[in-house]
């Protein structure tokens, strides 16, 4: 696949990770154009010709380069603020392709995703509800939505991205999505179309999506003896990816046991780590060893402002050394960056053969690694390289040190 060792030495496809450290030096993110592409149609071939809409979820990583590749290749997408709807509509993506999820939209997202004809709103409550209804009739306008329904079940990830609870802010119970369903059919303004739910993220089983799916199918019955009709089911996003060694699903048992239940509904994925996870690397160099009585820091120019999944939820990333055959202090190293926080660590005693200078590769940092990335301790923001085959492409700039106070301003009295 997309990052391999080839002579003992770590590739993105054909082009050494040593390379391109020397040309866009170091933190940097690397993607491979190959794997995006060949995880999107994994998806896609597995529907064969049931309807259906892979959505790519632009929050994994919005990248134009990624949006590009993906855009070109016919995927929808799922986004969450007009940011996203403005990166995809750049990138070449058919707003009629596209579903607008997230939390709380504005009046100005909401307007702009109606102008531009997006698929379906993803609504989140009644008063969302309202709020769009609102902003079409101005528009004179229909506005196609579906509900986000909290199915109650347990999708069995860690708390921060299981959302699909009762205790969870998303979406509206689904014992109590009837009425709104009813006042949705009932405006001119809205165009019911189907209904939605993201249980959560990182999932490696199917029955927890299965079990929300029988729950929605309960709805989607109740709803035709009202005779409001859906034709399509959006079944969000989640599926889980190797970070480590646990258990991951299986994409076609997955989309062939939905299909086995839904009939002929339209089915929605909303896939973003599945897509871009393994598909991208964090490449860091280390700075300084330090060892004491009990423990061995490697202290890297990566830091938690770079990736912060592992501060964040305690999350895994595989540790593999640029060159296999790098003699050098071979100890349990837990990988440190340079931020004033105790939280600040990308991997925790891990067995590595180290030396000062050395480059590493976080392993399956291609989503929710650059888009959750910041500025905290005023560190610029890393450069991203996209690679096919033995081409490479600059896709986005190191951030310079003028651009960290660019629209900042001083108090001059
Ligand atoms: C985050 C999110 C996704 C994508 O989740 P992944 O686990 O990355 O597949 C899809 N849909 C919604 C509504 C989300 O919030």
């Amino acid at each position: 696949m997309g990052f391999s060792y080839q002579n003992h030495i770590l590739h993105a496809e054909s082009v050494a990770i040593a390379d391109l450290m020397k040309t866009y030096g170091s933190p940097l993110y690397v993607y491979s154009r190959t794997d995006i592409e060949y995880n999107w149609h994994l998806f896609s071939h597995a529907f064969g010709i049931h309807p259906h809409l892979v959505c790519y979820a632009v929050k994994a990583n919005s990248n134009l380069a990624v949006l590009s590749v993906l855009a070109k290749i016919g995927s929808g997408f799922d986004v969450v603020s007009n940011g996203e709807l403005e990166r995809i509509l750049l990138a070449g993506a058919d707003a009629s392709r596209c579903v607008f999820s997230g939390v709380a939209k504005t009046n100005i997202e909401i307007k702009r995703a109606l102008e531009v004809g997006i698929f379906c709103f993803n609504v989140e409550s009644m008063a969302e509800m309202i709020r769009i209804e609102q902003v079409a009739k101005e528009m004179s306008m229909q506005a196609p939505i579906s509900l986000r329904v909290n199915p109650d079940v347990d999708a069995k990830t860690h708390p921060y991205i299981s959302t699909g609870l009762k205790e969870n802010k998303f979406g509206v119970d689904i014992d109590d999505a009837i009425p709104i369903y009813k006042m949705a059919y009932n405006s001119p303004y809205l165009k019911v179309k189907g209904i939605d739910c993201h249980i959560g993220s990182q999932l490696t089983k199917i029955s927890p999506f299965l079990d929300a799916l029988d729950k929605v199918l309960e709805l989607v019955a109740k709803l035709g003896k009202l005779n409001i009709h859906v034709t399509h089911l959006d079944l969000g996003g989640g599926v889980g990816i190797k970070y480590d060694n646990e258990q991951t699903i299986d994409i076609n048992a997955y989309i062939s046991s939905i299909l086995d239940k839904v009939g002929s509904l339209k089915i929605i994925l909303e896939p973003g780590r599945a897509i871009v996870g393994n598909a991208g690397i964090f490449v860091t160099k280390v700075e300084f060893l330090k060892q004491n009585s009990d423990k061995s820091f490697a202290i890297i120019d990566g830091a938690m402002n770079d990736l912060l999944r592992p501060s964040f939820y305690q999350a895994y990333h595989q540790v593999l050394p640029i060159d296999e055959n790098a003699e050098g202090i071979d100890a349990h190293w837990d990988l440190v960056g340079p931020i004033c926080e105790t939280g600040d660590f990308l991997a925790k005693n891990r067995r590595l053969s180290l030396s000062e200078g050395d480059y590493l590769a976080l392993m399956s940092a291609g989503a929710y690694g650059s888009t959750m990335s910041s500025n905290y301790n005023s560190r610029p923001r890393v450069a991203e390289v996209m690679v096919l085959g033995s081409q490479y492409t600059l896709v986005r700039e190191r951030e310079t040190i003028q651009d960290l106070f660019n629209k900042e301003y001083m108090i001059n009295d």
